[in-house]
């Protein structure tokens, strides 16, 4: 427990140095935990060093996260890959953003499921920056018609865009792929359309975050230089029929 504690004082250091870099503001830029496979008590020590949003990638696990951590407050994203059928779900754990809307179809299901509830829900539209075939996410080029027919759906509030970078070594490939959500970003706002807020960026990793942060992000999504390596690739989590 100890040992969270001391990488979430490395990671604030890292954000720290990062925003000075720049020349932006430490609160521009909001830690998220991804707690995929952390057991609950060890989420609850991060939660004590007060960092206190966390974003889960499967519904079983938010489910189960959701009722083991009730009693402590805190706010939850989801970022993993949702499929339509599990919309209904989602929505049962107090999920304040939904970071990983990529299709139009995905969003017409939310839209009619929050009509039904009477609810609304906060969305990052993910876009696929690193063009590789194993993530999801809209093509940079569809993102902004994605954007456009969402930006009609009443119930959902577009708050920004979302990416996974490039894995790679190689630090500028990764920072052109933020820089591509960024512009992207950018055309959006330029075409000013109602009911579209485009605020967050939430882009880099426990591997890149320096450099998403350099290129603009308002959210980075942290795991393992938090909590440890897991025990499951990521393309366990990033893969569609498992
Ligand atoms: C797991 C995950 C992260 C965090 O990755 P780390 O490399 O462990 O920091 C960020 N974003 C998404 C979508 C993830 O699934």
């Amino acid at each position: 427990m100890e040992k969270i504690r001391v990488n979430l004082q490395k990671i604030e250091q890292r954000i720290q140095s990062a925003c000075e870099k720049t020349g932006r503001n430490r609160e521009e830029v909001k830690l998220l935990l991804a707690t995929k496979t952390v057991e609950p008590k060890r989420i609850k020590s991060a939660f004590l060093a007060g960092y206190t949003l966390i974003a889960e990638n499967k519904i079983q696990e938010l489910k189960e996260k959701f009722e083991a951590l009730k009693d402590v407050p805190h706010k939850s994203h989801f970022i993993g890959h949702l499929q339509t059928n599990k919309i209904k779900e989602v929505l049962k754990y107090n999920v304040s953003c939904i970071e990983s809307l990529d299709r139009l179809r995905l969003a017409e299901k939310l839209q009619k499921r929050l009509e039904f509830e009477d609810k609304t829900m906060d969305v990052l539209i993910q876009v696929n920056t690193s063009f590789e075939e194993s993530k999801f996410g809209s093509s940079p080029e569809n993102a902004i018609n994605l954007v456009k027919a969402v930006a009609q759906m009443d119930r959902i509030r577009i708050k920004g865009l979302m990416t996974i970078g490039l894995f790679s070594a190689d630090a500028e490939k990764v920072r052109k792929c933020f820089q591509l959500l960024k512009s992207i970003q950018q055309k959006i706002i330029e075409e000013n359309i109602p009911n579209v807020e485009m605020r967050e960026l939430s882009m880099g990793m426990s591997g890149d975050l320096e450099i998403a942060i350099e290129e603009g992000a308002t959210i980075v999504r942290v795991g393992t230089a938090v909590f440890g390596k897991r025990k499951y690739p990521d393309s366990y989590y990033w893969n569609e029929s498992k």
